[in-house]
């Protein structure tokens, strides 16, 4: 990708010079506002376009060439921190956003209990499965539709917006119109189809990390929906899969100053799939949040016992309660709140 940075002082026509030149080219171009300067990113460009194309114009400061293989993503394309709204929720800011929830949402009674309790907690935003991505056939594969209409009452409700999971790209427009988030699971992280799909919508999106997938995999995976418009995208380091057997999957720790280091986008911790243990979520949670996390996305159920899925690594409401005091503890240690 080639980027066209402009001067400090450019104008607003000489921006719009370099888009038209650009669009003229049959090409497509994608901004960036960091740092008071414009950026502008030319997407598909061929090795036949000139650099002094746009060089020459007025108001250019330079064309560059970005070395990392993700380049809207990169920081180096965008100093600045991006903040993801989720309708009055700010993630990416000095308050680490807790998102929290069912697995999957099973009834309306289940689900507005888990919204209630979460919130009374200082929860931001209910999760909960309508669409799930199981690893057997057999299992239960989520109350789709009626899910998504159980989601939007709870939210009429409580006030919570909601963030949920989308399997398949032709569910995209449904789920957008019930969801204020979309969450792209760690089984679907390079269905590249359901990114380009995601990336077209006007709905922020939740991108998990997938079992398997380096970081700069999750990175190329996030470049695909800026790539496709959408520059309201949120990492999630889920645990990733290892030799080790006593826990579902190993939080990579590391992910998150990393990720943080290599892009401008907010990145959250989903402690428990990261462990699939419920006794590992209040601490795995505190280090996420030491390590610099913008967020928690945490399973949360009535009866953890009888969940139909992830019942293992949900915390019941009072164990959430229980482990709010330390997250905040950690927040204020690194000049965060919560
Ligand atoms: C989930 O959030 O319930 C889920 C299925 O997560 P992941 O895609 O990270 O496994
Ligand atoms: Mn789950």
């Amino acid at each position: 990708m080639m980027v066209v940075v402009m001067q400090q002082e450019a104008s607003l026509h000489e921006v719009s010079a370099v888009l038209r030149m650009v669009e003229a080219e049959g090409l497509t171009p994608r901004i960036s506002n960091s740092s008071g300067r414009t950026s502008i990113g030319v997407i598909n460009a061929t090795p036949e376009l000139r650099p002094e194309l746009f060089a020459a114009l007025p108001g250019v400061e330079e064309v560059t060439g970005l070395k990392r293989p993700f380049k809207l993503a990169s920081r180096e394309f965008c100093p600045q921190d991006t903040l993801v709204h989720v309708r009055h929720v700010v993630i990416g800011a000095e308050r680490v956003c807790l998102m929290a929830g069912p697995c999957s949402v099973e009834t309306e009674e289940q689900t507005q209990a888990a919204a209630e309790a979460v919130l009374a907690d200082g929860a931001q935003i209910l999760r909960g499965g309508a669409y799930k991505p199981r690893s057997s056939p057999y299992s239960f594969q989520g109350l789709a539709v009626k899910g998504l209409e159980i989601l939007a009452r709870v939210r009429e409700r409580t006030g919570l917006p909601v963030v949920t999971e989308v399997i398949a790209p032709e569910l995209v427009p449904l789920v957008a119109d019930y969801a204020d988030m979309l969450q792209i699971g760690a089984r679907n992280m390079q269905n590249f189809a359901l990114l380009e799909a995601a990336g077209q919508c006007n709905k922020p999106v939740l991108l998990k990390r997938g079992l398997m997938a380096s970081i700069e995999e999750l990175l190329m995976s996030a470049e695909y929906l800026l790539a496709n418009g959408n520059s309201q995208v949120v990492l999630c380091e889920r645990g990733i899969r290892t030799f080790e057997t006593y826990t579902r999957n190993t939080l990579d720790i590391n992910a998150v100053p990393l990720l943080k280091q290599l892009t401008h986008l907010p990145v959250i911790v989903d402690p428990s799939h990261a462990t699939g243990k419920r006794d590992l979520v209040a601490a795995t949670s505190r280090a996420a949040i030491a390590a610099g996390a913008d967020g928690l996305i945490v399973e949360v159920h009535h009866d953890p016992d009888h969940a139909w899925s992830d019942g293992a690594q949900s915390l019941a409401p009072q164990q959430f309660q229980a482990m709010i005091p330390g997250l905040r503890r950690i927040a204020d240690a690194v000049d965060r709140s919560l």
